[in-house]
This record gives structure tokens, sequence and C-alpha cells, in this order.
């Protein structure tokens, strides 16, 4: 009979995989896990010496007795040290944390285990645990021993493991039971089929469970301790890092503040022209170095978690004027058009962290500006709504610059991250800036995001969550309500921006390329307003007398630093970048102002030289009564032949009231003839003409002959104050009545 070695086979190619596994797998240097792997070596090397023993010396060398017994021996001695390993390695799992005290409390525990394994070593030659001679093999009654020292580990790992429920889980006394179990079952089997050796793949098959249900897992777990260790780390590393450059910054600001202040002081003494330029790029040096240390000192306060959003209320109008401001600051003489828009829905008070808000903002527009040349660097501000109050705060930043390339644009939110050095060399930066947004914006519950086509411009769209205080509509949506809007504009950024502004309001507006009163024939409405492109329209604005329309209010758009002319005084004008609260503004002043005008009496110095020319001479008194409620002493003449002569003479008049139908030579034949004598002033002077001719269309005839203004007869004092303000020099008027 010989002996059937399929299941130690089977056992070796196992066993032989599992300890290639487990010896190439990376895990701690501890003693169970060195336990573990001598419990898989054992188990194969018994396989081993069952398999030569059995299948081989037996067979072939019966009579080689010494090393028969040697095998047999190795073989018991590496069986039998199974049952006291997987105690001891239960209880590591039972007590995880304090498994050599608990052995070392109930070290007795290990004697039987000692003396089972001396006795089967020293077999080889004392024959105690088994024997072995010329009869061949043969058990003794320690075998039985030995079967019962196995059954008593594994009692006690029994015990151990269900007595203390709390510390062990499932899967430790399932795999007690399935060890237990699978014992019993081989010894049933090995002895009904003592030529079928079942007993070493019994072992392996439990070896198996303990290695997947208790073993991988403990591996996975230092794997992943290992791994939250190092990031635990490299954090605290971080955070050191932080910390130093926090308090580095902090330190460098304090000298720095001595330096900035100290050159403003030495700027405001007398200096020589060339200390002055020293002074001066001094100044500028340290206030880019100031804005670059309170980048660094924002960024490490926000890698060291040290940065938490203080929210407070704030009015989305200060944001906005603050933005203009800054914008003005920053774009120098650069040939770009600003523009910053508020959607109507945004509410009126905030509540945030205002100095982040400005800060995604002073980033964002000072990159677009940097890296724009020329055409548009726009803003735009809406909201999304979400639940309890909250908003989503979108910023949107525009610009018609260098553009970003597709593969950069993942990177340039890193710290210290520029992209196309080549494009970019003439820029100065850090590559802080969008570094900071993206923190600051995570900060708030929100992301920043970009849109960018290279060569044509780039969109950065920020978005924080703020708590919506008060909403809108606001006063300023409401009066900016009032008007309709006529616009000349033609630059095409400008005058998109001006109709975003406008459609948002709601309001009736339209565009023009020329002015010409009529335009506002077709709209129905008591108050209009015209905005003008000053640098453009300027002249064609002044020309057209819009003295009989009360309700126009004219506000002239001018660049974001044009600097406004000396005779301005009186004009209304709307600086880039345009937004409702600056059309605002514009708007509140122009309206203020022409009702003070109407209000205000007005008096002009007596040496304004005024005449009237009209063949009735009540109306000649009448007329020149009024001028004298305004200390005018006017002159009247009675025909056009009679103020030819006065040019003719060499007097020189500041204004001239011009009646029409005269005999003779009526006021528009008069006019033709003044403007074309070229003597003194006859061609520039204001020529207003005084009619009872109430028919449309006769004021172009007046136009056409040179007059400038058209007064309807009977006239009365409010609409001749109008023409006297608007066509004499503001220079001629005085605070008082003059005296006779
Ligand atoms: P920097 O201080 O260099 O401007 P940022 O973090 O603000 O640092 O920006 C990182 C890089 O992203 C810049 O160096 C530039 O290459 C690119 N960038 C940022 N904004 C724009 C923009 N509006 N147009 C084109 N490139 C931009």
């Amino acid at each position: 009979m010989t002996y059937n070695l399929a299941y130690d086979y089977s056992s070796i190619v196992l066993l032989v995989v599992l300890v290639f596994y487990y010896y190439a797998t990376p895990k701690y240097k501890n003693f169970q896990n060195a336990l573990f792997g001598l419990i898989l070596v054992f188990n194969l090397v018994s396989c081993v010496m069952d398999v030569i023993s059995a299948g081989f010396l037996l067979e072939r060398m019966p009579d080689a007795i010494f090393l028969n017994r040697l095998v047999l021996s190795i073989y018991q001695f590496c069986q039998h040290s199974l049952s006291p390993m997987y105690f001891v390695y239960i209880i590591y799992i039972v007590y995880p944390d304090n498994g050599f005290e608990m052995l070392k409390k109930r070290w007795p525990i290990l004697i039987p285990g000692f003396v089972v394994e001396f006795i089967n070593i020293s077999s080889v030659v004392t024959q105690w645990g088994f024997k072995y001679d010329v009869n061949g093999y043969g058990r003794t009654p320690f075998y039985f021993v030995s079967l019962a020292v196995m059954a008593f580990y594994m009692v006690l790992c029994l015990v151990y493991v269900f007595r203390h429920k709390s510390e062990t889980g499932f899967l430790p006394k399932l795999v007690v039971v399935l060890y237990t179990f699978s014992a019993i079952v081989a010894c049933i089997l090995q002895f009904m089929y003592p030529y079928d050796l079942v007993i070493c793949l019994a072992a392996t098959v439990s070896i198996f469970s303990m290695y997947l249900a208790l073993q991988n897992p403990i591996l996975l777990k230092e794997a992943l301790e290992d791994a939250e260790n190092s990031r635990r780390a490299a954090e605290e590393a971080n955070l050191a890092k932080s910390n130093f450059l926090a308090n580095m910054s902090h330190e460098i600001r304090t000298p720095m503040n001595a330096i900035c202040g100290m050159t403003y002081l030495l700027e405001s003494t007398e200096l020589r022209t060339d200390a002055k330029e020293y002074v001066d790029t001094i100044q500028n040096a340290s206030e880019s170095l100031l804005s670059l240390i309170n980048e660094i000192l924002d960024f490490s306060k926000v890698d060291a978690g040290k940065m938490n959003p203080k929210v407070s209320e704030y009015k989305t109008e200060t944001l906005v004027r603050d933005v203009d401001a800054l914008l003005r600051s920053v774009i120098e003489d650069k040939e770009i058009v600003t523009s910053i828009y508020v959607a109507p829905d945004v509410p009126k008070s905030m509540l945030g962290d205002v100095h982040m808000i400005k800060q995604i903002l002073i980033n964002l527009l000072n990159n677009a500006i940097k890296y724009t040349e020329s055409g548009e660097v726009s803003l735009d501000l809406s909201v999304e709504r979400k639940e309890n109050n909250k908003v989503n705060l979108i910023i949107k930043v525009k610009d018609t610059g260098i553009g970003i390339k597709e593969e950069d644009l993942e990177k340039i939110f890193a710290t210290f991250e520029q992209v196309d050095m080549a494009k970019n060399r003439r820029h100065e930066g850090t590559g802080l800036g969008l570094a900071l947004v993206k923190a600051f914006c995570e900060l708030m519950n929100g992301k920043v995001s970009v849109e960018s086509s290279y060569g044509n411009g780039s969109t950065f769209t920020a978005v924080v969550e703020q708590e919506a205080v008060s909403e809108y509509p606001s006063d300023y949506f409401d009066k900016l309500k009032q008007f309709i809007y006529v616009v000349l504009e033609n630059n095409p950024y400008t005058r998109r921006s001006i109709e975003k502004t406008l459609k948002s309001l709601g309001v009736t507006y339209t565009f023009s390329n020329s002015f010409e009163k009529h335009i506002f024939d077709k709209f129905k409405g008591v108050n209009y307003c015209l905005i003008y492109n000053d640098s453009q329209f300027k002249e064609a604005v002044s020309a057209v007398d819009t003295s009989d329309m009360p309700g126009l209010y004219k506000i002239s758009r001018i660049g974001l630093n044009d600097a406004i002319p000396e005779d301005y005084k009186d004009v209304h004008y709307l600086r880039n970048p345009i937004n409702v609260f600056s059309l605002c503004d514009s708007m509140t002043k122009a309206v203020v102002a022409e009702a003070k005008k109407e209000e205000q009496e007005v008096f002009f110095s007596n040496k304004v030289k005024v005449a009237i020319v009209d063949d009735n001479k009540v109306n000649l008194k009448v007329t020149s009564a009024i001028l004298k409620r305004f200390g005018i002493t006017a002159k009247t003449l009675i025909s056009g032949y009679e103020m030819l002569d006065e040019f003719e003479v060499g007097e020189n008049y500041d204004l001239i009231f011009m009646d029409h139908m005269m005999p003779d030579m009526d006021g528009v034949e008069t006019v033709k003839r003044i403007r074309a004598l070229h003597k003194g002033n006859s061609s520039s002077v204001p020529i207003v003409a005084l009619t009872a001719n109430a028919v449309t269309g006769v004021e172009k005839e007046y136009y056409d002959a040179g007059m400038n203004a058209v007064l309807f007869k009977p006239v009365n004092a409010e609409d001749l104050k109008k023409v006297l303000v608007k066509w004499l020099p503001a220079s001629c008027r005085v605070e008082a009545l003059p005296k006779e």
C-alpha cells in the first residue's frame, strides 16, 4: 500500500505561493508578522518532509533508519509547532496592544508546547514521540499526548476569542472555529484512511484562512497607517514652513514700514532733482516689495490654516467704487476700455469677508490689465440664489489680452507658477496671485475657473458664497429708471458696456452715430439722458441748441484717466469703467445742478454787451426790461442794417437777439450777412432768434442761416435765463446785481 500524496502536493503549491507573496509584501518588522511568516514556513517544511518521508524514504530506503527518523522528527516537530504558534498568534490578535504582556503573565501555558517539541525533535534518538526501526513506523503513547496538547491550544484559542467579545470581531471567531473544525475532521479522516495524508492540507487550509481573514487586513492597515504617518509628517513640515513664512513676512514688514514711511517724509522735503529721482525709485521699489510681502503673508496664513473668512456686512456699492478706484490706479496709460457690470439682482449689501473678495478682484483685475495691451477688461458681478439667503457671488473678469495656452490652464493656479515665460518675460510677478485667489475662493465655499483662447483673451470666473442682507431694487435703479437714454458712442466696448447696464435696468434706450434733436421725437417721456463720447461728439452736441428741452440731461463720457478740462465746470461726466453706480452719480449730479440752475438767480456783469434787434419798440422794451433783471443793459436796434453798422464801426457783442420778421431785411437775411461779414467777432458771436413764428420746422431755417438758438415770443424770463447761461461766457457771471 502506498500513500496518497495528492493533498500534500496541493498544500506545497499553495504554501510556496503564499510564502513568496507574504515575504514580498512590505510590512512592519514586528513579532506578529514574523510569527505568521514562521507558521507558513513551518507548515511548508512539514509538508515537504511528509512527502519525502511517505513518498520516498519509507518505500525506497526503509533501511536508512537514521535518515527516516530524522525526516520524520522534522515533520513532527514542524507539524506540532503549528498549534502553539497559532495560539500565540491568536493572543496577539485578541490583545493587539499587549499580547506580549498577556503571554508573559501566562507563560506556563506554553510549557506543553515546548515539551512536545522537545520530545518530537529528540525522537531521532529517544524514539519517545514515534518509533522507527526495521519494522517500520509506529506510534508511541506520546502521540496521543501531543494530540491532546494540540487540542488544548485549540480550545484555549476558542476560549480567548469568544471570551473577549469587545476586542474580538467576527473574523477571528470564524478563523478559530474553522481551524478547530478542520483539525478534528483531518484527525478523523487520518484515522479512517491512514494512507490519505490529509493532515498537512487541513493545516494549510486553516493557515490560508488565517492569512485571508486576519493577516492580510493587518498588513493593509499597516500600509494605510504608513501612508497616513507620512502624510501627517509632510503636513507638519509644510505647516512649519508656512509658519516660518508668516513670521518672516511679519518681521520684514516692520522695517519695511520704516523704509516706506521715511521715504514718504524724505519726499516731502526739498530735494535736488537727482535725489528726488532716487527717492522715487526707492518708493516704487518698496511699495512693490510690500505688496509682495503681503501676498506671501496671506498665502502662508492660508497654508498654515490661520486664514478664516472674517465675516462682516458690506455694501456692493462700496465694493464697486473701491474696484473702480483700483482700476484707475493700475491701468496707467494703456489703451484699454474698462467696464463694471452689476446685475440688478446682486444684493445691495451682503455678509462675507470683503477683504478676501477685494483680494480676489485685485488679483484678477491686475492680471487682466497686466496681460492685456489693448481692447477691454471687464468685470461682471452677478449672483446665483441658494437656500436661506445664501447666494453665490459670481465674479467674472474678462480681458482681450494674450490668453493662456490650453496645456497651461491647470498650472496657473499652482503656487509660484508662471506660464508662457517667453511671452510673459516683460511682466513682473510671483505666480502667487492666482494661487491666493483659488485659496480664498475655496475658503468661501467657492471655486475659480478660467476659459481662455490663446492670443485672444481670457475669462476668469470666481464664485464665492455670501449671505444676502438687503436686496435690490435699490434707489439707484429706481433713479435711473426715470430716464430715456440716447447714447452717442463709437467705441464698441464702451457701447456694449453701457448697453448691458441700460438693458439690465429695463429702461428705453437707443444708440446713435450723430446728434440731432429729432432723435428724441420717437420717444415719449419727460426726462431724457444724452450720454456722449466726449472725444467724438463734444462738438456735435454743443452745436445743437437743446435749451428748449428742460428735461434733457447731458452726460459726457470720458476715459478712465482723462483730465477734466477747465471749462468743464458745468459739464456732467461719466468716467470709465461705466457701472450702474457711476451712471447714477453722474445723473444725480446733472439733475441736482439743473434744478439749482433753475432756482438760482443769475447775474451778469454790466460789461456784457448784448444787442436786441427788433422793429417793434414794445418788444424791444419788454426784452430789454427782462434782461435788466439779470444785470444786462442791452443795446436796442430797430433794424438789421443798424446791426450790420455796429460791426462796421468795430463794435463786438457777446450776444445778439434777432427778431425774424422785419421790414426791408428780415432776421434770417441779417444773420446771413453778419456771418459773411468777417468783421470782429461777426462769424462767432452767438445769435438767438426771437420769433413769433411757431410753425414747426422754422428752426432749421434759423440754424441754417447761422443762428445758435431760438426763443419764441412771448419771451419769458426763465427761457431767457437759460439762453444767457448757455451762451454767455461763465466768466461774465457775477454774484449780485451790478450797481448802475
Ligand atoms: P503672476 O504674479 O505671475 O501674475 P499669478 O498667479 O497671478 O502670478 O498668475 C500666474 C500666471 O498665469 C501668470 O504668470 C500668467 O502667465 C498667467 N495669467 C494670469 N492671468 C492671466 C491673464 N488674464 N491673461 C493671460 N495670462 C494670465
